[in-house]
């Protein structure tokens, strides 16, 4: 029984590409005790296997967040699937609006401590006693009250390119690094304001909502499904969208439109653009938006220095690199003094 991806992203572009089929990317997550997620994720990566499902799943003991894509045509397979794991059983499935055959190119399950990164003590307080889950019409009324504290639990590559009017969008990393800075900023409206937040698909909320209320603050909101699911009802039933720019994904596509209205600033030469894109100097491989004219003019990469080094011969390239990681870089180093016109939001 094959329990690990075996195919490279190439290998498995061809196949994609080859079989012509259309895909659908979707996510979902739901907080849940788990026993064993070890059985639990080798269980799932057989079946999500065989559905041709691929993309990034974590599994914990408080639960299951996945990204991944599907064929289309094995869509209601997948789904009944889950319907017969009892606390899948109906979840609110995420689709992507625009669709992207190539969204994921690898099937990876992982078992982790926890399903986000939010260094929370779980043990100190109730994850249950959770904000307020609010739908677009009700999140369109909150946010243009003025009694309303409206937080953006994202990052600064993700707020950058696409949020809330009037939203307060923290200059941060991570989400851990996160929750004491807003809690800082907004301690002293504990009592009189609304607090009200969102993320991507919700699930920095269901956690983040049960900490602030544990933290005192009397009245937590949060927007149900997040963006992806905001924008979904928008469009459904017609309402007004106070969603601007664009919204950040973690898969290929980086972003998903929403309105036309770009927000962001190539970071090279400051021109109006919100493309994200990655470092083409694989030692570097930092996220910044970068316009066409730029992409052109230092071939994909974030700095002449980079560009300079994507010329060498791949072995010499290779020994620049020993000894150094460049993980953080991905997203931490969205940051960098070489980019010029990097706002900080
Ligand atoms: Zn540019
Ligand atoms: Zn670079």
């Amino acid at each position: 029984m094959q329990l690990y991806n075996k195919l490279s992203a190439e290998e498995r572009r061809t196949m994609i590409r080859e079989a012509g089929k259309e895909r659908l990317t979707i996510s979902f997550y739901q907080y849940a005790r788990l026993g064993n997620p070890e059985l639990f994720r080798n269980h799932l990566f057989v079946a999500f296997d065989n559905l041709e499902v691929l993309g990034r799943i974590y599994v914990a003991h408080e639960g299951i967040n996945a990204q991944l894509s599907i064929p289309a045509d094995r869509f209601m397979e997948f789904k009944n699937f889950l319907d017969d794991i009892y606390f899948l059983k109906d979840i609110r499935l995420n689709i992507a609006r625009e669709q992207d055959n190539e969204s994921f190119l690898k099937l990876k399950v992982k078992v982790r401590n926890k399903i986000v990164a939010d260094g929370l003590n779980d043990e100190t307080f109730d994850v249950t006693n959770k904000g307020q889950h609010v739908n677009a019409e009700q999140f369109n009324a909150l946010i243009e009250d003025p009694n309303t504290i409206l937080v953006d639990m994202r990052n600064h590559y993700e707020t950058e390119i696409g949020h809330f009017k009037n939203a307060w969008t923290p200059d941060v990393d991570t989400f851990r690094e996160s929750l004491p800075i807003i809690e800082n900023e907004i301690k002293q409206h504990k009592e009189d304001k609304k607090l009200v937040m969102y993320c991507t698909g919700g699930i920095r909320c269901e956690k983040a909502s049960a900490y602030y209320k544990h933290k005192g603050f009397k009245d937590v909101y949060q927007l149900e499904g997040g963006i992806i699911e905001y924008h979904r009802q928008v469009t459904e039933k017609g309402l007004e969208n106070k969603f601007r720019g664009k919204n950040f994904v973690f898969d290929q596509r980086l972003s998903e439109k929403i309105g036309d209205e770009v927000i962001a600033n190539c970071h090279q030469c400051g021109e109006p653009c919100d493309t994200h894109t990655n470092c083409a100097n694989d030692a570097c491989h930092l996220l910044f938006i970068q316009c066409d004219s730029c992409k052109e003019k230092y071939e994909n990469c974030c700095s002449q220095e980079c560009n300079d080094i994507i010329q060498l011969p791949l072995e010499e390239q290779k020994k620049l690199r020993a000894g150094h990681y460049n993980s953080n870089n991905i997203f931490k180093k969205g940051k960098s003094e070489k980019l010029k016109f990097k706002k900080h939001v």
